[in-house]
This record gives structure tokens, C-alpha cells and sequence, in this order.
């Protein structure tokens, strides 16, 4: 099973364009992925959710009514007066079925480790699924200093019976730059994240994000232990989001 996940962040879809963009695709191409060989995820604005999740589940198309809509965070907090933030227990109760935690442009605005465990924590609780995402900066790149940066962003994250569902390096220098990461750099970190789940005994899919795009998609997903990955810009297209999912297979 491979994963390809929709990270449209604060991007305004057209949503009746972007279905239409990726149904024509895919109808076009009969040997698309079935949901069984690739996971969809739509990380979502919330404020799309409730169109786009009654067209997935009203659609006659078996492949985009198996997409998954996730949100893009979650608050640390229960319930009260936390202006602004949406609790596990809301995205719950609406049917969104997991999110993402650690996303590089929210610990850059003030997100720290223990915030991030403490959602992995809230999204537990509520049998909701996590998308962690880990990566360092370029400084930290330069330093050689990127597998106890790697292993401090896991180990903070992996206690108390919290682990990640699905997990993405992402490193920050490749996020949104248009420039993707070298294979040796991914493959580096690929090695760096297995050692440690095998050492945890934490199952689970390791996936890249950063400038994924229709045109190094193969290149990427080729990297032995690859099982998927994140995309934020080239999936604010419903047919270049369908084309990288057509390249990803099992
Ligand atoms: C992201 O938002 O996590 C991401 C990987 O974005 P992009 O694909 O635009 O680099």
C-alpha cells in the first residue's frame, strides 16, 4: 500500500474544479491506482469540509469516494477558552478522521515538541489518526547535525503510548522552494527514522513531503522504504494531485 497525501493548507480550492480536474484524469486513465493500492488524504480547510466530504460520499466514483479528509491541526486542548483552535473531539464529531501534527510552518510559529506529542496525545484519545511530521532546517542540515535533530523530533513525540499513524520527513528547506531533496538526503533520513521505529517497535509508513511534484514523483517514490507522500502545492491541481497518485504504485 502506498499513501499520497493533499496538504492544501490556508489555499482557497475551487472544489467543483479540483473534482473535475481529478475525475477526468482518472477516468481517462483505467489503470489508475484502486484504493487499496494508494491512500488518498485531503487535508483540508475546514471551512470546505462539509462540500467536500458530501461529494465524496455522494460520488458514483469509487476512487475519489475512498479519498480521506484529515484536517491540517488540532489544539493541544480539551475543550474552553482557546480562541481560534478546533479539539479533537469537534473534528470527531464532524467526521474528520485524523490530522496532522508538526507541521514545520506551525512549530515555526511557536508549536514546541511537547505541543505536538500533546496533540498526538488529543487525537488518540479520540481514536482520530496522526500524520507527524519531522525535518530539519537547512541550518541544521549544514551542521551535520540532522539525525539527533531527527531522533529528539521522534522520541518527543513517541512515549506514553502515543506513535505516529502515518510519519513524514519533511525537510524544511524542501517545503514550498520548488526544490525537492536529493535522494541521498532523503534516503539518509529514510535510514535515520527506520532504525529508530524497528528499535521501538513502532510500525508504521514513512512518506517524504517537500516540492513533490508530477515531474520528480517517480524519482522520489523510488527511494527504497518510501511508502508515500505529502504534497502541498502540486495538489492544489485535482489532475497534477491524480498524476502523482497514478505514479505512485505498490
Ligand atoms: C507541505 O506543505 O508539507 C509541503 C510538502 O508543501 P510543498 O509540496 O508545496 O513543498
Amino acid at each position: 500500500m502506498k499513501y499520497l497525501i493533499a496538504n492544501w493548507k490556508m489555499n482557497s480550492v475551487n472544489l467543483d474544479l479540483w473534482e473535475q480536474e481529478f475525475l477526468d484524469f482518472i477516468n481517462s486513465n483505467k489503470d489508475f491506482p484502486q484504493p487499496n493500492e494508494v491512500k488518498l488524504i485531503v487535508c483540508l480547510n475546514l471551512y470546505d469540509y462539509y462540500v467536500f466530504s458530501e461529494k465524496i460520499n455522494t460520488s458514483k466514483n469509487p476512487i475519489f469516494k475512498n479519498i480521506s479528509l484529515y484536517a491540517q491541526d488540532v489544539s493541544r486542548h480539551e475543550e474552553g477558552a482557546f480562541t481560534g483552535q478546533i479539539s479533537s473531539k469537534f473534528l470527531q464529531k464532524i467526521g474528520i478522521k485524523g490530522s496532522i501534527v508538526g507541521h514545520s510552518e506551525l512549530r515555526k510559529n511557536g508549536d514546541s515538541e511537547s505541543n505536538v506529542y500533546e496533540k498526538g496525545l488529543k487525537l488518540k484519545d479520540e481514536k482520530l489518526s496522526n500524520i507527524l511530521c519531522i525535518g530539519e532546517d537547512l541550518e541544521t542540515l549544514k551542521n551535520h547535525n540532522k539525525k539527533s535533530f531527527l531522533l529528539n523530533q521522534l522520541e518527543a513525540f513517541c512515549k506514553n503510548g502515543v506513535k505516529p499513524d502515518l510519519l513524514a520527513y519533511e525537510p524544511i528547506w524542501a517545503i514550498g522552494t520548488g526544490v525537492e531533496a536529493d535522494s541521498e538526503n532523503i534516503s539518509s533520513a529514510v535510514s535515520i527514522i527506520f532504525d529508530f521505529l524497528n528499535e521501538n517497535k513502532i510500525n508504521c509508513p514513512v512518506l517524504y513531503g517537500g516540492s513533490v511534484s508530477t515531474t520528480n514523483i517517480e524519482e522520489i517514490i523510488s527511494i527504497p522504504g518510501l511508502e508515500g507522500c505529502l504534497v502541498g502545492n502540486s495538489s492544489l491541481n485535482g489532475e497534477q494531485f491524480a498524476i502523482i497518485a497514478s505514479k505512485i504504485k505498490s
